[in-house]
């Protein structure tokens, strides 16, 4: 055999070896360039040689040559097919996301604590079959003051530590004022809509105290008022009893003090028994087992006459809740200013 024979021989095993050894795409490109290079690729330089061969071997050669030429472009393209998928799989399973980790969670805003007992205060009464009425944070002296059974120079009035609107006034020259409670929505709703009139009334009050654990120049109240045929005190107590058990549980019960306020007659302090300890007695309910709550009362009748209605044959009732009293007793929280510097880390606690 002649040195060309021997010759392919070592190319073909040498190829296929150094093929199968390649590492990467680079290294089979060499590869592929050094036996298959146009111009000084080793087979393509034997198969140059064919015309100086005699016809026997030339034939014989060709054959050969052209075999492993066709061997190696097979070798070479599986090699490069395996080379390629394994570098996608690394690439894929150093960058790629993990569809089966959990996702970042997505931060959920909430209702404010006060928002929150203003809404299930309004819903309690909703269900007894009160419409929602409002009114607005700027009032006339009539409807805060006068209209509810305060007239001018009564005493009450102080208590109220108004902040007046100097320079804005109503038809009758009196300086407009921020409303010192949500009584003056009872006014509003009794001059426009004719009884039975059952409503609640949520809302911003403002007084000009100062601010401390108990106080805040502003704070919430839900208004409440029912005027019909025949309305009682029971009809109060029975409401507010069921207030009680629905704000703090099946067995509260509410306990009538004697108490004045102008605009009802007789004026009713609401005390509810202590959720904390059951009446036994604790540091919330200062050892008595009762808390006190609201103010309340039946209307009066000189309110009644104010806004047209004949007090021989309506009688009402009303009571002011204040949200933020609610709250700190639902929530057990000793200080009111809590619930006006809005640090999430406290609000986080009512969502
Ligand atoms: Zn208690």
């Amino acid at each position: 055999m002649s040195e060309s024979f021997e010759q392919l021989n070592k190319y073909q095993v040498d190829s296929l070896h150094e093929t199968s050894e390649a590492a990467t795409p680079e290294a089979l490109d060499a590869v592929h360039l050094k036996y298959l290079g146009r111009k000084e690729g080793l087979l393509t330089q034997l198969l140059q040689t064919l015309p100086s061969l005699p016809p026997d071997q030339r034939k014989e050669l060709g054959r050969k040559a052209n075999e492993a030429k066709r061997a190696l472009e097979s070798a070479l393209a599986e090699k490069k097919q395996s080379l390629e998928s394994a570098r996608l799989t690394k690439t894929l399973s150093e960058t790629a996301e993990d569809l089966t980790l959990p996702g970042t969670p997505l931060v959920r805003g909430g209702l404010h604590p006060l928002t929150k007992v203003e809404e299930d205060i309004v819903a309690v009464f909703q269900r007894l079959g009160f419409n929602v009425a409002e009114g607005p944070e700027v009032e006339t002296d009539d409807n805060n003051f006068t209209a509810l059974n305060h007239p001018p120079d009564h005493p009450a009035r102080d208590s109220h530590d108004t902040f007046y609107l100097k320079s804005h006034k109503d038809a009758a020259g009196a300086p407009l004022l921020l409303r010192t409670h949500t009584s003056p929505v009872q006014i509003r709703y009794m001059k426009t809509h004719k009884p039975p009139l059952y409503i609640v009334a949520p809302g911003r009050v403002f007084r000009h105290e100062a601010v401390d654990a108990t106080h805040s120049f502003v704070f919430h109240q839900v208004e409440g008022l029912a005027v019909d045929e025949g309305i009682s005190l029971a009809d109060l107590k029975g409401a507010l009893t069921l207030f009680a058990r629905e704000m703090f549980g099946g067995s509260a019960e509410v306990r009538f003090r004697p108490s004045y306020f102008p605009f009802v007659e007789p004026g009713i302090e609401v005390d509810i028994s202590c959720a904390f300890c059951s009446g036994k007695g604790c540091r919330v309910c200062k050892n008595t087992g009762w808390v006190e709550m609201l103010g309340a009362g039946l209307v009066h009748p000189n309110v009644l006459r104010g806004v047209g209605l004949d007090p021989g044959k309506f009688s009402g009732y009303a009571f002011g809740i204040g949200v933020e009293r609610v709250a700190m007793f639902k929530y057990g929280v000793d200080d009111m200013r809590l619930f006006y510097e809005n640090d999430v880390r406290f609000l986080r606690q009512f969502r």
